[in-house]
C-alpha cells in the first residue's frame, strides 16, 4: 500500500478508479475487509478517540472523504491524488458489481430509509442484487436479530450507515461475524440515496 499519514491516520494514495479496483480485489481474495472514508472531522476526532484511531489504522482501505484531507497531504512525500468520497465510492461499486453474484445489504438510517435507498438504487442500477436491509436504531436484543439477518442474507458488501464513529466501531466489532467480504461505513448516504 502507498500510504500517507495525516495526523497519524493512514490514507491510501489512490484515485477513485484505483480504489474501486482495490475493493473489487477484496471481493475475490476470500477475506473480510473494511473500508473507512474519513473526513477532516473524523481525523480530528481520532486524535482524542484512541479506539477510533486504532480502527482507522487497521482498516484495509482508507480514502479521503473531503478535499481538506487531500490538501493536507500536499507537502507529504506521498500526495493524495483526489477526493474519494464514500458516497461516490459506493455508487461506483454498485455499477461495478451489477449483474454479478455479489449482493449488498443496507444497514442503518431511520426506519424505512434503508429500504427506500435500496429500491432507488435498484432503479439506477437494475442489475444490483439487494441482500436485505435494516434501520439503524436498535437495542442489544434487536442487534442480535440484525446480525442473524445479515448472516442469513450473506451479502458480499455490507453498507453500515450509523454515522461516524459509531459505524466504524460497529464494523470493527462485528465484521467477522457478519460474513461480509467488505463492510463500509457510509454515514448519511442512505438518506441521500433515498432522497
Ligand atoms: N443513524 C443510525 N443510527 C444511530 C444514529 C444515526 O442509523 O444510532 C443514522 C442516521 O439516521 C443517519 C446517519 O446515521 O442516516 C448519520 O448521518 P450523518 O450525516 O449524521 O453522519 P455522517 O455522514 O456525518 O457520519
Amino acid at each position: 500500500r502507498r500510504i500517507t499519514q495525516i495526523l497519524e491516520v493512514p490514507f491510501d494514495a489512490l484515485t477513485m478508479e484505483e480504489a474501486v479496483e482495490k475493493a473489487l480485489g477484496f471481493l475475490e481474495d476470500g477475506g473480510a475487509h473494511y473500508i473507512c472514508t474519513p473526513n477532516p472531522e473524523i481525523v480530528m476526532e481520532a486524535q482524542k478517540d484512541h479506539e477510533l484511531m486504532e480502527i482507522l489504522r487497521k482498516a484495509d482501505l482508507v480514502v479521503p472523504d473531503g478535499i481538506g484531507v487531500v490538501w493536507a497531504s500536499r507537502y507529504s512525500e506521498i500526495v493524495l491524488k483526489e477526493r474519494v468520497a464514500g458516497y461516490d465510492l459506493t455508487q461506483n461499486l454498485f455499477r461495478a458489481i451489477e449483474n454479478t453474484e455479489h449482493k449488498v445489504y443496507f444497514f442503518g438510517g431511520a426506519p424505512g430509509v434503508a429500504a427506500t435507498a435500496a429500491r432507488k438504487m435498484k432503479k439506477v442500477y437494475p442489475g444490483l442484487r439487494i441482500a436485505g436491509g435494516h434501520n439503524g436504531y436498535f437495542d442489544a436484543e434487536e442487534e442480535k436479530k440484525i446480525l442473524a439477518d445479515i448472516k442469513k442474507a450473506a451479502p458480499s458488501i455490507l453498507l453500515v450507515g450509523l454515522g461516524a464513529p459509531k459505524q466504524e466501531k460497529w464494523i470493527y466489532e462485528h465484521l467477522t461475524e457478519t460474513g461480509a467480504k467488505i463492510a463500509i461505513g457510509v454515514g448519511g448516504s442512505f438518506d441521500v440515496m433515498a432522497g
